[in-house]
């Protein structure tokens, strides 16, 4: 390593090596994400879905707006139960701050924390790949709330750690926080060189979080049966299922399961591959933009691809190529190669889903 430069990662792939390819599909939901209640035969159901590449990153402030929704019937209603749809993300967070409200929660899941999308996240905390139409307010604060309670979490086995982002140009899903919320995020640097080697560009540093999904999400599971919250592994075919449960009061967190269950045309599959290169302790810092790389305690993750209306998790093992080969460019490695059929959508940006969802951009 030349002085000043951070180290160089060991790009050394094998697709063809087990669990090397990934392939998860984020919740993408059009317009914007799901968070409110309606009366449904007599349940009361809250929707906590639809947050698209962000769904770790804003888990925490959406589960405190599911606690005070539920906290607000409790006013009304007697009810000592509730009943939660989903073991992901969001699933087991408003799970966990449900029970402050001193209520019996039980998770409901056709699969277990390890095996949903959430478990997939690359786990950079950036506001990616979501459409927030007429929710900036309610975003704001999903987004101060959930920052917040993420970095007081570093240093207390969550898997949550400050890292610095390195990117070429600026970084849509952290400038949009930046511009909304100019106090929160550490302060951005120029710098007339990316401390890696290979070729010279200019860039910019960011201070922002890595939060390792199966850390995290194993934590929160841990946490939860350590409270007695059970998680019951069952398919809901219909919403009429669903409806028929005990609990009065029901948060569905199914992300993209809420496509077919809650009928939700809104709703649009958008698939992410991901390279898992082996775990480099060394290197502590995070690269993004056009492609990115997360080194995490299990992995190096590398990333980037979205493909819309896909909802598939068979990992691309081509693709994956692509994206090791993309970022070892950065470091002058390998020969330049386009990503293949990508888009890295920002809520900023035009929506990749539909032009029409433009407007998306009037309350920004
Ligand atoms: C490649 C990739 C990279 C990503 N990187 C990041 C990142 O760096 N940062 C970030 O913040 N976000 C990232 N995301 C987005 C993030 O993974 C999602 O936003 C988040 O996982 C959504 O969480 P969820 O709990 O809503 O959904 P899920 O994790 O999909 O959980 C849904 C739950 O509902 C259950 N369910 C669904 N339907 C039914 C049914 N009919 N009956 C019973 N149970 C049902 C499922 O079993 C599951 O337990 C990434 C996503 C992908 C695909």
């Amino acid at each position: 390593m030349s002085a000043g430069l951070l180290p160089t990662p060991d790009f050394t792939f094998d697709p063809e090596a087990a669990g090397a390819c990934v392939a998860g599909v984020r919740p993408f939901r059009k317009g914007a994400y799901r968070l409110d209640a309606e009366t449904v035969s007599g349940k009361f159901v809250v929707h906590n879905y639809g947050h698209g590449g962000a769904g770790i990153t804003l888990s925490w402030g959406c589960a405190a707006k599911v606690r005070d929704i539920v906290r607000e019937r409790l006013t009304t209603s007697h009810d000592t139960e509730v009943a939660v749809l989903g073991a992901g993300v969001m699933g087991l967070t408003a799970a966990t701050l449900l029970l402050d409200l001193g209520l019996d929660v039980t998770i409901y899941s056709d699969r277990r924390p390890v095996d949903t999308t959430s478990h997939k996240a690359g786990g950079e905390w950036g506001v990616s790949v979501i459409d927030s139409v007429g929710k900036k307010e309610e975003l704001k604060q999903i987004i101060t709330t959930a920052y917040t309670k993420f970095k007081c979490s570093v240093g207390q086995n969550f898997g949550v750690f400050e890292r610095p982002l390195f990117t070429p140009k600026e970084s849509e899903n952290l400038e949009i926080v930046r511009d909304w919320l100019p106090n929160l995020l550490p302060e951005r640097k120029k710098c007339d060189r990316l401390p890696v080697s290979g070729p010279a560009r200019r860039g910019f540093e960011y201070q922002t979080l890595l939060i390792e999904p199966p850390v995290f999400l194993n934590r929160l599971e841990t946490d939860l049966a350590a409270r007695h919250v059970p998680i019951v592994l069952r398919r809901f075919a219909s919403r009429a299922e669903v409806l028929a449960l005990s609990q009065n009061i029901i948060v569905n967190c199914t992300g993209l399961g809420s496509m077919k269950l809650f009928n939700d045309a809104k709703m649009c599959p958008i698939t992410g591959q991901l390279a898992m290169l082996p775990p480099q302790p060394g290197l502590k810092y995070l690269l993004g933009r056009d492609g990115y790389m997360f080194p995490r305690s299990d992995h190096v993750v590398i990333g980037g691809t979205t493909e819309q209306k896909v909802n598939s998790e068979v990992p691309n093992k081509a693709c994956c190529k692509q994206l090791v080969r993309g970022i070892a460019k950065w470091f002058g490695l390998a020969p330049a190669e386009p990503l293949p059929d990508t888009h890295i959508h920002h809520p900023r940006n035009a929506p990749v889903v539909d032009p029409r969802l433009a407007a998306s951009l009037e309350d920004r």
